[in-house]
């Protein structure tokens, strides 16, 4: 049986073998709950310090501002729904293409009385800064309960993996007196992350991007910044989400955020080579490449002329190569992605979108692989449409 090849790590990406050692001792030898205060239990809660520590000094963060969670979702819904102060008149600003972890969250803030505005993206997919500035503006001088309280845009999107200006949006809304977050889930681990020169309040990571393990993440929260907690109950992360602590997900998070900036320029660098190959595998095709130069390495964004990405991703499947139509957690979604609405791919195009996204597991051979395969499938499928 052939092997799989696996090019969805914006998805999810495999296990990092050192994340995966350092997790071991604390599934099955070190099982002690981390609050208990005896010997045995307090090699867990320096584990959780340490992790602590360690993933603080990736981001250029005080160890204190990293508040662990079950990963990007909840970071993501935390940020924006518990942000100070509680009232029920909070007005939000986000974009058109995040996840829906904020569209949502959001969604349902506007349900309850609140108020979101949505920012538009160019043909790359980048927000656009003068569009903030002159929404909030607009707000300048109304009372406190009238202004943005919030705006939320991603660090990088994760379905054409284009990189927001971040810093300059960040210091927009930071003169109009309201806090920033970003969803950073796609770009941590991958590009370098540093809080303090994005300037942002929260930021929003999950480790299973970032070659950890599923189901934890960590929302940093910048001192000062008035977020309200997430559980109530024991005074687990400074009583801001309380519950017994995910031992072995925190250190293979650590572990694996670790390596992976360790190896950032590196692992940049092949993939961008890698992707260059694909891309130049493909010159015979009908084709658009969707994002903006400044991107995440490794993931591509393709519409394919007269295709269909369901039917793409199926006939890739049967050759055991594993990609995307779009964002992973809508799959069930056949429609046009609202991140390849947003961006304008014109309709002949869109409908055929596939989004292939390499891992630093990825070899030259895979990427053969790829494009060969698309040669073939997209070409077959051209030839037939053009006849
Ligand atoms: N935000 C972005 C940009 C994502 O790509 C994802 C997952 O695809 C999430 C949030 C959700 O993260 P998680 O799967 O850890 O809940």
């Amino acid at each position: 049986m052939s092997q799989w090849i696996y090019a969805d790590n914006a998805a999810t990406t495999k296990l990092d073998d050192a994340a995966f050692e350092a997790m071991l001792p604390w599934l099955k030898e070190e099982y002690g709950n981390p609050s208990q205060p005896y010997s045995f239990s307090q090699k867990a809660k320096q584990a959780i310090r340490e992790s602590r520590e360690s993933i603080a000094a990736c981001i250029n963060a005080e160890p204190e501002e990293i508040l662990f969670t079950s990963g990007g979702t909840e970071s993501d819904n935390w940020a924006i729904k518990c942000i100070g102060p509680d009232t029920d008149t909070k007005k939000i600003v986000t974009s058109v293409i995040e996840h829906h972890a904020v569209l949502n969250a959001c969604k349902r803030l506007d349900n309850n009385r609140a108020e979101a505005d949505y920012l538009s993206v160019d043909k790359q997919g980048i927000v656009s800064r003068e569009e903030l500035r002159q929404v909030l503006e607009l707000q300048d001088g109304a009372p406190r309960s009238q202004r943005t309280t919030i705006v939320s845009i991603m660090l990088a999107n994760n379905e054409i993996g284009t990189i927001e200006p971040i810093k300059e949006l960040a210091f927009i809304t930071h003169s109009h007196g309201a806090w920033f977050h970003t969803d950073a889930v796609q770009a941590l681990g991958h590009i370098p992350v540093d809080v303090k020169k994005l300037g942002v309040d929260m930021m929003s990571a999950s480790a299973h991007k970032f070659n950890g393990p599923k189901g934890v993440g960590f929302l940093y929260v910048k001192k000062g910044v008035p977020l309200l907690p997430h559980n109530d109950g024991g005074s687990q992360e400074r009583g801001m989400r309380a519950g017994t602590e995910n031992v072995a997900g925190i250190v293979g998070m650590a572990r694996a955020l670790k390596v992976n900036c360790h190896d950032l320029e590196e692992n940049q660098k092949r993939l961008l080579l890698l992707e260059n190959m694909l891309i130049s595998g493909l010159d015979s095709l009908a084709f658009i490449r969707n994002g903006s130069d400044n991107h995440i390495p490794g993931n591509i964004s393709l519409s394919f002329k007269d295709a269909d990405g369901e039917a793409l991703l199926h006939r890739l499947d049967f050759k055991r190569i594993c990609v995307s139509t779009g964002s992973a957690c809508d799959s069930v979604n056949t429609q046009i992605s609202h991140v390849i609405k947003a961006i304008g791919v014109p309709e002949s195009y869109a409908k055929g979108t596939i989004r292939i996204s390499l891992g630093k597991s990825n070899t030259i051979a895979d990427v053969e692989a790829i494009s060969s395969a698309l040669l073939q499938i997209v070409g077959g499928i051209q030839k037939e449409a053009y006849r």
